[in-house]
C-alpha cells in the first residue's frame, strides 16, 4: 500500500526536522495531518519535566557524547517529551547523531515490532507512544484508534473525516494510481450507533493519495514514471505486513493496560473499604457487600470508588464525606425495610 510516502519524507529528513508539505487543495481537513507527520514526534506542547536551567545546560555546556549517553537510557516517550521541551533539545534530538539514541530506546520496548522502512525512529516512537490524536491533537484522553497503514492515530471524529476507498475516490486519483495498488487503504467495522453492523468499508486517506500524486507528478518522463509505479508498488507490499506486527503488540499493551487498571481500581475499592470501617461504617459495608445486587452495585461504581487512580490521604479527605452519606442512606432504607 502506501508505505513511502510519508516515510520517504520522514526518513530523509527526520534528522534535519522534516519538511512540511502544504495542502493541496481537496482535503483540507486531513491536510494538517502532513504537517504533523515529521512535527508530530515533537511539535506537540507538553508540560516541561526538565527545569529549563539544566536543560539548556545540557545542550550547551555538556560533552554531546555525555548527553548522548544520559539519554541513551531514556524510552522513547521520554525522547518524545524531551524533544518538545526546547528547540535546542529537539534539534539535538532529531540530528542524525541522535538515532542511536531512539534505537536505543526502541529496543527498551519488549515485543515492539521492528521499525519500519517508511518512518523514521521519532516517527515510529509517536506513532506507537503519542497517545493524542495526529490530527486535530486535541487531548482527549487516550487515543488508541490506530491507522496503522496511514502511521496515523485518529479520533472518531478525524477518522469519519477519512473518504471511503472506492470508484469516486479513486476517479479523483491520476488513472496509473488504479492498478497497481500503491494507495493505502484501511478496511474498518461499520458501526451504527455504536453497535457493530456486521459490514465493513474500505477507507482511502486523502492525505497519502497527496503526498503521492505530488511524486508523481513531479516526475519528469514516462520512463520515471513507470519505474515510480513499480517501486511504490512493491513499497507497499512490504509495509502491508507490518500492520499485522503492530496490531498484535498493540493488543497486548491495551490487554496489559486494562490489566493494570483493573488492579488498581480492586485495591482502591479495598482501601476505601479499610477506611470507611476505620471511621466505624465496616458494618454497613459488609451488608452491602454480603446482600450484593443493586445496592452494592451503586457502591462499587459511585464516581467516588470507581475510579483508575490509588487512593491518597488527601484523596480520602475529598470523598470521605459523600461516601458516609451514601451509607447512611443505604442503611436508612435498610432499617426501613426491616
Ligand atoms: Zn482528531
Amino acid at each position: 500500500m502506501e508505505k513511502k510516502p510519508p516515510r520517504k519524507r520522514a526518513r530523509t529528513e527526520a534528522g534535519k526536522n522534516s519538511t512540511k508539505t502544504k495542502a493541496i487543495g481537496d482535503d483540507d481537513e486531513e491536510i494538517q495531518l502532513v504537517e504533523q507527520r515529521e512535527d508530530q514526534s515533537l511539535g506537540v506542547k507538553k508540560k516541561q519535566r526538565v527545569p529549563a536551567q539544566f536543560r539548556n545546560r545540557l545542550v550547551k555546556d555538556m560533552p554531546l557524547d555525555v548527553v548522548f549517553e544520559i539519554f541513551s537510557h531514556l524510552g522513547p516517550r521520554d525522547l518524545l517529551h524531551l524533544a518538545r521541551t526546547s528547540k535546542d533539545l529537539r534539534a539535538m534530538l532529531m540530528s542524525k547523531n541522535a538515532e542511536l539514541i531512539w534505537r536505543a530506546a526502541r529496543k527498551t520496548i519488549v515485543g515492539l515490532p521492528p521499525l519500519p522502512n517508511d518512518l523514521s525512529e521519532p516517527e515510529y516512537a509517536s506513532l506507537m507512544f503519542d497517545l493524542y490524536c495526529h490530527a486535530c491533537k486535541v487531548p482527549k484522553g487516550r487515543c488508541e484508534n490506530i491507522f496503522w497503514e496511514f502511521r496515523m492515530r485518529l479520533c472518531k471524529k478525524c477518522e469519519a473525516k477519512l473518504p471511503e476507498y472506492n470508484e469516486e475516490y479513486l476517479s479523483k486519483q491520476p488513472p496509473e494510481f488504479r492498478y497497481p495498488q500503491i494507495l493505502p487503504s484501511v478496511l474498518v467495522d461499520v458501526s451504527e450507533r455504536g453497535v457493530y453492523s456486521g459490514y465493513k468499508k474500505r477507507l482511502g486517506s486523502n492525505l497519502w493519495a497527496k503526498i503521492l500524486r505530488k511524486e508523481f507528478h513531479a516526475l519528469q518522463d514516462d520512463r520515471e514514471r513507470r519505474k515510480w509505479l513499480m517501486r511504490k508498488e512493491n513499497e507497499a507490499k512490504a509495509v502491508r505486513a507490518h500492520p499485522k506486527l503492530c496490531e498484535t503488540w498493540h493488543a497486548a499493551q491495551l490487554r496489559e493496560r486494562s490489566d493494570q487498571l483493573n488492579d488498581i481500581r480492586s485495591q482502591r475499592i479495598s482501601d476505601i473499604m479499610r477506611r470507611l470501617t476505620e471511621i466505624g461504617w465496616g458494618e454497613e459495608v459488609e451488608i452491602l457487600l454480603s446482600r450484593g445486587g443493586c445496592e452494592w452495585d451503586d457502591f462499587e461504581h459511585h464516581k467516588s470508588v470507581r475510579q483508575s487512580k490509588k487512593l491518597t490521604e488527601y484523596g480520602w479527605n475529598g470523598i470521605k464525606d459523600e461516601l458516609v452519606e451514601f451509607l447512611s442512606e443505604c442503611k436508612k432504607q435498610r432499617l426501613m425495610k426491616e
